[in-house]
């Protein structure tokens, strides 16, 4: 089989950029393999991931310290903001032109709140809020440290709290959550009705080899075992915790060095309707101890094919496997090579308290769990919540020049072989809710001829109206206003 572009994975970097490059040049003949039997059965699925569309509006990680001046920075939650701003508009203009099919299983509008509760906290709550108010993105956001305003923002947040301790929350209309799952489902089965392309469920991608000016990709069949070869100009390796081994077969250059690092994940969840119906709301806290960035606890509204739920995590896991369906527990022992060795093991040396805080994690009793829960909802009840399993982050990890090697970079990395024919992504934060610029930026660096035509530009700006402009400099505020309105109406969040 020839065909221009393969995709590996379904998950909703590899579906997005399906839909996106389809929709740039309808003429593009793109194959897609998934291992799994159905589309986005890992980090995207439904119950794997927060469903937050994140949006820097109540992630206090993006804007974690205050300066000595009072002041906080809040350039990266800005920066956030505009990127999700990209799959906004993407999702609108998919609801627009029947790519994606019903807005209520796939985004709904949750207010999005940041809650503290400790006295050295309040200050911070407020200097943060003071920063990210006078950008235009945050203009509606409300401060508060009244109980009774917050009671009437969560109830949940103030039931049984103790009247000594003090609290403050921001909280902010227009947060989202998403069910990235979902959105893959249908790019994924959208890309499958067009013509001259196709998406492969059971099949799983086993080598990579260079082929003249691309590549051949071997599959083979997860039920029969046959194999067989597909030759493609470009690859991108969308395959979340695969991704790492199947970039280590490719032997390109630039893989050399980077190792994976799974952290698996757990969360809380009840679905009795006393308690979910008191709550909807994504309510995020800080960091705790040696917890990294993306355990930050957090009690969030979650919408799951039609229904309402309440969702308290994540707890973070040690795990040495790569991906839940079809992944094994020698996935990150046969990871390891030559190049990599020595920036694995110092994680393990330089990262201790890490290591120490995950496996604790992952022996935690209900009880202990519950004590974290008892930060965001003190009366909250053990019988009403049950553990279940949510989905493993592979990290990247690279030695950074001029940093103590080792150092965990949580980032999301597209690695990019020189001559631009094959890409891969690893790594997954902020993670799905960026999906569509991290996929634009592919294009641009790896098929820029796609982009070069006026008329093809104009495509991209019917797709993605914001893809070439500033909106978060101020003068583009009416712009801003516009286009978020416009967006939000498509994908029913007014
Ligand atoms: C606990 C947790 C919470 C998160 N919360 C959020 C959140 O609230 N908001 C947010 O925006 N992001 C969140 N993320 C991040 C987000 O889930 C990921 O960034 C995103 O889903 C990654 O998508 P992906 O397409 O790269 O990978 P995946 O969704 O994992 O898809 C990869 C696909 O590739 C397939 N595959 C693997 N190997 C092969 C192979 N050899 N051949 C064929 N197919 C293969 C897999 O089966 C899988 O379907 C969270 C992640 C976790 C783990």
């Amino acid at each position: 089989m020839k065909t221009d572009v393969v995709l590996i994975g379904s998950g909703i970097m590899s579906s997005t950029l399906g839909a996106m490059l389809k929709s740039l040049k309808p003429d593009l003949e793109i194959q897609l393999f998934e291992v799994a039997d159905e589309p986005a059965q890992e980090a995207s699925k439904g119950w794997n991931n927060a469903g937050t569309g994140h949006a820097g509006i109540c992630e206090l990680s993006y804007t974690p310290e205050m300066e000595a001046d009072g002041t906080v920075d809040v350039s990266k939650a800005i920066s956030v903001f505009e990127e999700f701003e990209y799959s906004l508009q993407f999702w609108a203009w998919g609801a627009r032109n029947g790519l994606l099919k019903s807005t209520r299983d796939y985004i709904n509008p949750v207010p999005h709140i940041s809650l503290v509760h400790t006295r050295e906290q309040i200050p911070y709550l407020q200097a943060r809020f003071d920063g990210l108010k006078a950008h235009h993105f945050f203009a509606p956001m409300e401060h508060s440290t009244d109980r009774d305003t917050i009671r009437s923002w969560a109830p949940l947040l103030v039931e049984g709290r103790d009247e000594d301790q003090p609290v403050a929350a921001t909280r902010m209309m227009g947060g989202t959550d998403v069910n990235f799952g979902e959105i893959s489902r249908n790019y994924c089965e959208w890309l499958d009705a067009q013509p001259d392309c196709a998406t492969h469920f059971g099949t799983r991608v086993v080598d990579l080899n260079r082929s003249g000016k691309g590549w051949r990709v071997t599959v083979r069949d997860e039920q029969s075992g046959e194999r067989r070869d597909v030759e493609a100009g470009f690859v991108f390796i969308g395959a979340g915790g695969g991704s790492l081994p199947l970039l280590q077969k490719s032997g390109i250059p630039e893989a050399r060095g980077y190792g994976g690092f799974p952290i698996g994940g757990q969360w809380m969840i009840t679905d009795n309707p006393e308690v979910v119906e008191k709550h909807t709301a994504k309510v995020y806290g800080q960091a705790l101890g040696a917890a990294p960035t993306m355990a930050v606890p957090h009690l969030d509204t979650r919408i799951i094919d039609g229904k309402k739920y309440l969702l308290f995590g994540p707890y973070a896991a040690w795990t040495g496997k790569f991906l839940h369906v079809g992944g094994s527990h020698l996935d990150l022992p046969t990871s390891i090579r030559p190049h990599n060795i020595a920036s694995l093991m110092q994680v393990g040396i330089h990262n201790l308290d890490l290591v120490k805080y995950l496996v604790e994690q992952g022996l935690q009793s209900k009880d202990k769990r519950m004590k974290e829960l008892y930060n965001f909802y003190p009366a909250a009840r053990e019988e009403d919540w049950k553990v279940i399993d949510a989905g493993i982050r592979v990290q990247a990890i690279k030695k950074v020049p001029g940093e103590a090697p080792g150092i965990v970079h949580y980032g999301t990395e597209v690695l990019t072989s020189a001559d631009r024919t094959i890409s891969a992504l690893l790594g997954a934060s902020p993670g799905a809710s960026i999906s569509t610029k991290v996929m634009l930026e592919c294009i641009q660096r790896c098929l820029p001829g796609l982009l070069e035509s006026p008329e093809s530009q104009a495509r991209m700006k019917e797709m993605i109206p914001n893809w070439d402009e500033d909106l978060k400099a101020a003068e583009n505020r009416g712009r801003y206003e516009e286009l978020h309105t416009a967006a939000q109406s498509a994908l029913q969040l007014v």
